[in-house]
């Protein structure tokens, strides 16, 4: 099953005078249960083309369909509705919010879909256990190390069966052996059938991938190569 379609995607912004083509002609497709990695330099456009995916962003040319939704036609509505139960962003700086425990943050999506609180509350603990947090659910995220506090990203990403997670550089910010763990328990999801599109700067977390996509000025340098070898 194809979970992310896109065929020659546009995305062009306008600062003043100058419009920049953030993400250019760029097509691909991503197969339900893989993990992708987008590489490239600053500014090659990976940040784009994830919002694009994850409806952050409208798409301005060619067509994106996610999980059998045109991104072109969807409501503001359906788009929300969408991140709340089918999509879920991981952030480099984590982007936890301050003032909530680990618990409450992973319940907000739930919570944002109308789950009962308790109901939601109860399914946060588990997924924080999911992602090897257990025990540090009522901690708030200053009081957990930043690899835990990615992790509790990841767990709010996951939580209520979300199929497809989109991550902007999740290792960023992290030491090269926490990186690594991150990338491990990313990995670790995909084997559940969880669908990843992250993007990266470290070499070394191309290995994770079953497709690397590599942009550069926005467009997508091929012939792609998958790291068998194969032409992708
Ligand atoms: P990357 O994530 O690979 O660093 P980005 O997708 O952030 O790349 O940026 C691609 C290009 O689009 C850059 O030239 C950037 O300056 C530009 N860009 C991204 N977002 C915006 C925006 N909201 N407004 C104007 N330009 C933007
Ligand atoms: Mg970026």
């Amino acid at each position: 099953m194809v979970i992310v379609r896109a065929d020659r995607v546009g995305k062009k912004f306008s600062i003043g005078s100058e419009t920049v083509r953030a993400v250019d002609n760029v097509s691909l497709e991503i197969g339900s249960g893989e993990l992708v990695v987008l590489v490239g330099a600053s500014g090659s456009g990976k940040s784009t083309l994830l919002n694009l995916i994850g409806g952050l962003e409208r798409v301005d040319g060619g067509s994106l369909t996610v999980l059998d939704t045109d991104m072109r036609k969807a409501s503001e509505a359906a788009l929300a509705r969408m991140r709340l139960t089918r999509v879920g962003f991981v952030f480099q700086d984590f982007n936890l919010v301050k003032d909530l425990t680990l618990a409450e943050n992973v319940s907000l999506p739930l919570e944002g879909a109308g789950v009962p609180r308790k109901k939601a509350r109860e399914t946060a603990r588990s997924a924080l256990a999911r992602v090897g947090l257990k025990g540090l659910d009522d901690r708030f995220p200053v009081e957990v190390s930043g690899g835990q506090q990615q992790r509790a990203a990841i767990a709010r990403a996951v939580v209520g069966e979300r199929e497809l997670i989109l991550a902007d550089e999740p290792t960023g910010a992290l030491d090269s052996a926490t990186g690594r763990e991150i990338m491990e328990l990313l990995s670790g999801l995909q084997r559940d059938g969880v669908t990843i599109v992250l993007s990266t700067h470290n070499p070394a977390n191309m290995e994770f991938g079953d497709q690397v996509i590599e942009l550069r000025d926005g467009r997508r340098l091929s012939p792609a190569t998958a790291p068998d070898g194969a032409a992708c």
